[in-house]
């Protein structure tokens, strides 16, 4: 008899879960059988490529920047190296909203000074971070007041809460560091600071490597959909999609019954619940409670992606570059624009420009109560009085994602140990997914790979039944 391993959600991470899973089927006495089980009519996630009218959407993440080596095997696994298509270099220029006018955020000194974003106290505070002493007590603690600390409270304000809301579209102040970024916490333990740090880095690894992280962000011609498209037909993969898995429970002399909404029961010699945490929380609650506990305390704020297309105006009137954050307290709703047609070859039609606008997330999770179409005419209205736009776009698209990007916030590294803890004591159960160590596509992709390696590993070295 194969052994079966049942996946739970078939976004990037359970989709490369299964992909690992595949390499190591051999291995497995008797064989190894993997379906993964998708609610939604289509495999994908959150990575959702729309194509009409000539335009390119991307409903849910943009790209992903091509630094992380799981994801770089991931992407080579599926036969998509050649396919990788990198932003263009207009992508390097990135805008802020400060004082209601749209300014860049210049790399050379002299123009970030005079660029209006930062105060001269302030950009003196900033350079004076490798003086400020090193925290090494391992204690928790915000985004916010890392900053505030190493590069002081106009910094974390003006430019590192924006960041957060680009990356995480998340609230500086609950998002905790250590679990965030790992990186700049080790930086700092290390090297007793940041820019110590980097320089340290940038000397082990050799002359001209740059001193802050760094990847390109990356799609494909068809969109980012198409990753997760590609790994759904891995040979020995068999996706299921419009199957809400409702529960996860062991069976009776090992191993797991997964049931499903329709009154499916599949036998599982393992699982991987590669869901949102508040979905995997759902399937746990009946077997082990504690660790849904702490999965369902892990938020998931909505968040609204409106596309939107301009003709000649827009053209002429929004900078070429990556796109635009705005500070909370600049009187607009909008999180950011990204400004599609300047990122990636082939998102519009000639004479057309396809920009994005985010809203919502941990910082205003009430754009949950509102429905596309009021969400749509907020952004449009913003977008045009941020770039003194007279004409109405000429296409418009809505995405609401009612429970979107996991929130690390403070506590959340203790509450991932807790969930360990509760995990090892039902073996051949596993999670996989951006709620726990890493929010991004890649950091999804990288750890599914290796989540689903595990699981095959598991089933190759548990006896039958096991
Ligand atoms: C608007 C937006 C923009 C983003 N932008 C970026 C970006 O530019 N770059 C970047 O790196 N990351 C970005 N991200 C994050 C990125 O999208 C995620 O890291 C990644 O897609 C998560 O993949 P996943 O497989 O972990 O989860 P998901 O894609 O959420 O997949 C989980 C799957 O589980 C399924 N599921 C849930 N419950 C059940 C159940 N009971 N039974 C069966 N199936 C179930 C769901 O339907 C879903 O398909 C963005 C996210 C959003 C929402």
């Amino acid at each position: 008899m194969p052994k079966r391993l049942v996946i739970v959600g078939a976004g990037i991470s359970g989709l490369a879960a299964a992909r690992g899973a595949a390499e190591h089927a051999a291995a497995v006495p008797g064989g190894l059988e993997i379906v993964v089980l998708e609610r939604d009519p289509r495999a994908g996630g959150k990575a959702a490529t729309l194509a009409e009218q000539g335009y390119l959407v991307e409903t849910g993440p943009t790209g992903y920047l091509d630094n992380d080596d799981g994801m770089d095997e991931l992407v080579a696994l599926a036969g998509m190296r050649a396919e990788k298509l990198p932003a263009n270099a207009a992508a390097a220029r990135r805008f802020l909203v400060r004082g209601g006018a749209v300014r860049e955020i210049f790399a050379h000194p002299l123009k970030f000074a005079a660029s209006g974003i930062m105060s001269l106290p302030g950009m003196l505070r900033m350079a004076a971070e490798p003086l400020v002493p090193a925290r090494r007590d391992g204690a928790d603690e915000s985004v916010w007041s890392f900053a505030a600390r190493r590069v002081g409270r106009q910094a974390a304000d003006r430019l590192i809460a924006p960041m957060m809301l680009g990356i995480f579209a998340g609230d500086a102040k609950k998002l905790s560091l250590p679990a965030a970024f790992p990186r700049l916490r080790a930086l700092e333990e290390e090297h007793g600071g940041l820019v110590r740090g980097m320089l340290a880095r940038r000397k082990a690894k050799g002359a001209g490597t740059p001193a802050g992280p760094s990847g390109v962000l990356t799609s494909f011609g068809g969109g980012l959909q198409t990753l997760p498209e590609r790994l759904a037909a891995t040979p020995g993969v068999t996706v299921r999609t419009g199957v809400a898995v409702r529960a996860v429970v062991p069976r009776a002399g090992g191993g797991w019954t997964v049931t499903t909404e329709g009154g499916e029961a599949l036998p599982a010699d393992a699982v991987i619940v590669a869901a949102e945490p508040w979905a995997a929380a759902l399937a746990l609650r009946e077997t082990a409670p504690g660790v849904a506990r702490q999965l369902d305390a892990i938020p998931c704020p909505p968040v609204a992606v409106v596309a939107l297309g301009y003709g000649a105006e827009g053209l002429a009137r929004i900078p070429r570059g990556f796109g635009v954050l705005i500070p909370r307290g600049e009187g607009y709703r909008i999180l950011g624009v990204l400004w599609d047609t300047h990122l990636f070859a082939g998102r519009s039609p000639d004479g057309r420009l396809l920009v994005r606008a985010m809203l919502g997330g941990g910082v205003d999770p009430a754009i949950g109560d509102l429905d596309e179409d009021a969400i749509g005419a907020i952004a449009r209205a913003e977008v045009a009085r941020l770039f003194g736009l007279s004409e109405a776009p000429v296409y418009e698209r809505t995405t609401l994602w009612r429970r979107a990007i996991p929130q690390y916030e403070l506590g959340h590294l203790a509450r991932l140990a807790e969930i360990d803890r509760g995990l090892a004591a039902h073996p051949g159960l596993f999670l996989a997914g951006n709620g726990y160590l890493g929010v991004s596509f890649a950091k999804a992709g990288g750890t599914g790979l290796a989540r689903g390696r595990e699981a095959a590993r598991f089933l190759g070295a548990a006896p039958q039944g096991a």
